[in-house]
């Protein structure tokens, strides 16, 4: 037995579990497994990333100023409370890192995103779930569950997997609620998803136990590249910013992220055809018995009468070249989360569903 062993909670990790973008033998596969945007990233941001390649022998900028200043004017935030990282993951991990330890506990929800708990068993804390009602985010529970050891408590607003999000009262009500030494964080991964909805910017500039996380995995179409952002107290990100690598962010990384940002006709006409099909497909699957609850994201939590159906559906889905994401990991055997793809995907998916459940279209 070897004595080269590693902290506390690291062997108590899951690997995460990335969408499937495979099937053998299938070349056109429609990938909804992801929350991807079918659209990709926007013409400048293409622009932007081609342009870098002339630059890949230089160190980039350890500052982020450009990037911080384009995403503090689209979205009204103050730059210098603003941190960038790989993915809102990393900013996560950051948190974890600086916020919990050994002998502190992380807190979310029973259907929460995974990153929560490797993270805090990757800083050695103890992850703690509240349970949440009826795939909804439950304010009075979290409260219940925290303690003297709660460092942090996250929540995805919209959530993933449940596609589901709780009012900006309640939120407030939460952070209130919330002792002054625990960190309340706000995953906005799906916030653009959501027509005039900041995020939570304002209440992290009206309380300084709140912190707002951003990604440009999603809306933006750039989960390949890796960039997401925080926004926090001066505090907060004083804080951070001592555990962050200086190069952490490529150049090819921050001028995308920029060129992305700014582009907001792009990111406005990825909503609302996002708004459009989402309704078209929920209706679509309802129409033959398989319901989801209203969707606050770029997905539908499909809903089966147990585990056997969803994935039994899945695996329908899946002879006909369709991915979709199985959550039972996520404490929801009978669902089956599905991107909304382009039109020709979400008529594809809904057509395959339709068959499986014995209907024609
Ligand atoms: C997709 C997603 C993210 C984004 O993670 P990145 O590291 O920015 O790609 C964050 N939180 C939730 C809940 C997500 O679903």
């Amino acid at each position: 037995m070897s004595t080269i062993n590693p902290q506390p909670g690291i062997m108590g990790i899951t690997l995460y579990k990335g969408g499937e973008s495979r099937i053998d033998g299938v070349e056109d596969v429609v990938k909804l497994s992801s929350n991807e945007n079918p659209f990709g990233p926007s013409d400048a941001a293409l622009e932007a990333f081609r342009k870098s390649s002339t630059q890949l022998h230089r160190y980039p900028p350890t500052d982020h100023a450009d990037l911080r200043a384009a995403i503090a004017a689209v979205h009204g935030l103050d730059a210098d409370r603003i941190i960038c990282g790989a993915g809102s993951d990393e900013i996560i991990t950051f948190l974890c890192q600086a916020y919990a330890g050994r002998g502190t506990e992380v807190l979310y929800t029973q259907h929460g995103f995974s990153m929560y708990r490797i993270s805090a068993l990757a800083a050695g804390a103890k992850p703690v779930v509240a349970p949440e009602r009826d795939r909804v985010i439950d304010v009075d529970a979290i409260l219940e569950h925290v303690t003297k050891k709660t460092r942090l408590v996250f929540i995805a607003n919209p959530a993933n997997p449940t596609s589901t999000m709780i009012g900006g009262n309640e939120v407030a009500r939460l952070a209130d609620g919330l002792p002054s030494n625990t960190l309340l964080v706000l995953d906005g991964a799906y916030a653009e998803f959501v027509d005039g909805y900041d995020g939570g910017a304002a209440l992290v500039d009206q309380r300084p136990n709140v912190f707002m996380t951003r990604t440009f995995s999603k809306i933006y179409g750039l989960g390949g590249l890796r960039i997401g952002y925080g926004y926090g107290s001066q505090e907060v990100i004083d804080v951070l910013n001592r555990v962050r690598g200086p190069f952490n962010l490529s150049k090819t990384q921050l001028v995308t992220a920029e060129a992305a940002v700014r582009d907001t006709a792009y990111t406005e006409k990825c909503r609302a055809e996002n708004a459009r099909l989402r309704t078209w497909l929920a209706k679509a699957l309802a129409e033959v018995g398989v319901p989801s609850d209203p969707s606050c994201a770029n997905f539908i939590l499909a809903r089966f009468a147990d585990q056997a159906e969803a994935e039994a559906c899945e695996e329908h889905l899946r002879a006909d070249g369709i991915l979709v994401r199985k959550v039972a990991g996520y404490d929801l055997p009978n669902c089956l989360r599905i991107t909304v793809g382009d039109e020709a995907s979400c008529r594809r998916v809904a057509h395959s569903v339709s068959g499986f459940k014995g209907c024609r279209t």
